[in-house]
């Protein structure tokens, strides 16, 4: 659904173009001209007819959030299992239940829910991994978020690629297929260097590297995945990574969080990035991803929720505030994680880690028009002092009034306009209606 109006103006207002700049400019404006940004925080003069004006008074305009790591379609095996550990969970309840019901519908479902839930909460861009990616691009661009869709490759059979030995067709068929949108780049995921062995490794970073794009991978994410690559491969999976010359700006870092100092410094040596997933981290017991270390070094760092299934819910404010408060934590330094270092991983560096900040993770005319709007007149959000501390310590998802991708509004008012809800809320109900009669589920879903 297009914009009825040749630009938006956003009138009133604060304005956080970054992390590390409120300004305001009284009646001040920002104008997006088809899907870019032309002024940010300029003088008002009269709008022109053409233009459709959204009154920000008591609001806060920001970059929109980037969620660097998720699996989109899992929202449909949200809740199925928890409280386990990560080599429990996938083995015994989330591998079965995929090998059943992941197909391409699930994924255009699974995914479109996700988008939405992260529309609504003020995400603008988010990188997905997970399999039949270019029903996930779909989605994407269906309910107009902007995404890096990366096709899981693993050694073991999945759902898109039942004969592992194939996943290089597979691989071929997916960059053929990938859906025209300005909104989404394709990627490739391996899904660890426990399930994708060094050749697998090898061959996919070439294809990524053929196509000019991102391979991302978990990378240490559990104590358990340590010590199982240190038995077969006499090192750890950063530095078997390393060793086979791929970790370079182009390979996305997820998790990370057994990291001895060394590997620390070859992190920063390579410039690639890092995800910290930090509500899956606890909610899986892994561990805490070292963040200031990571920091001092120069690394970017990113913020993600990890899918819907181990989290589980896609709030990247929640995300910002544990992130905050882990690092404290586990440093025993209140001083280890600011709140506008957060905001910066959440933003820009999310942004940097995808390769996307030259277009968007900041407000500056010529980048991207993707940005969002809270509403700060909430009893957790008043008074204002620092709009930075409110964002990581205060604000929720739900305090997202208006979001606004690629010069389009998705999010009007609290409510996603791009796409009818209510029918993809039924067509998931009856989806999870069938996974729960196939796992003897009772349920009140129809
Ligand atoms: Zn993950």
């Amino acid at each position: 659904m297009p914009n009825h109006s040749d630009q938006i103006i956003l009138v009133n207002g604060l304005i956080l173009a970054d992390p590390d700049s409120c300004l305001v400019v009284p009646h001040g404006k920002t104008v997006i001209k088809g899907n870019m940004l032309s002024e940010v925080n300029s003088q008002l003069e009269a709008p022109p007819f053409s233009s459709e004006v959204i009154d920000c008074s008591n609001c806060l305009i920001m970059p929109g959030l980037v969620n660097a790591h998720t699996h989109a379609a899992m929202s449909l095996l949200r809740g199925l299992a928890d409280d386990l550990p990560l080599d429990k969970w996938l083995n015994d309840c989330i591998f079965p239940s995929e090998a059943k019901h992941v197909g391409p519908e699930f994924v255009f479902l699974g995914t479109s829910l996700s988008a939405v839930e992260m529309a609504l909460g003020g995400i603008t861009t988010f990188a997905d991994g997970y399999f039949f990616m270019e029903k996930a691009a779909d989605a994407a661009a269906e309910v107009g978020l902007r995404a890096v869709i990366a096709q899981g490759i693993l050694d073991v059979p999945s759902p898109d690629c039942p004969d592992p030995a194939k996943w290089n067709k597979r691989i071929e068929e997916f960059f053929a297929r990938f859906p025209e949108s300005p909104l989404t780049r394709p990627a490739l995921f391996c899904h660890s260097p426990y399930l994708c062995g060094p050749e697998t490794f090898r061959i996919a970073k070439k294809l990524a590297a053929d196509h000019g794009t991102l391979l991302f991978a978990h990378i240490s994410e559990t104590r358990c995945e340590v010590e199982e690559i240190a038995s077969r491969f006499g090192k750890t999976p950063l530095e078997h990574v390393h060793d086979l010359g791929i970790l370079d700006r182009n390979f996305v870092n997820v998790h990370c969080v057994h990291l001895s100092d060394h590997e620390k410094d070859i992190l920063a040596d390579s410039g690639a990035g890092v995800v910290h997933c930090p509500e899956s981290n606890m909610k899986l017991a892994s561990g805490a991803c070292p963040t200031r270390d990571l920091l001092k070094r120069g690394t970017s760092v990113a913020i993600g929720t990890d899918g819907p299934a181990s989290n589980n819910n896609l709030d990247i404010f929640e995300e910002m505030r544990s992130a905050a408060l882990m690092a404290k934590l586990v440093t025993s330094d209140p001083e280890a994680l600011d709140a506008r270092s957060v905001l910066r991983m959440a933003t820009i560096q999310g942004a940097q880690v995808l390769g996307l900040d030259h277009s968007i993770g900041s407000l500056k005319a010529g980048k991207l028009a993707d940005l969002i709007v809270i509403d700060l007149d909430r009893p957790h959000l008043t008074p204002v002092f620092d709009p930075v501390s409110h964002l990581v310590y205060c604000a929720r998802g739900s305090d997202v009034r208006d979001v606004i991708v690629n010069g389009r509004i998705v999010v009007r008012d609290g409510s996603i306009i791009t796409i009818d809800y209510s029918e993809l809320a039924s067509q998931v109900r009856s989806f999870a209606a069938k996974i729960a009669a196939d796992l003897g589920i009772r349920t009140e879903l129809k």
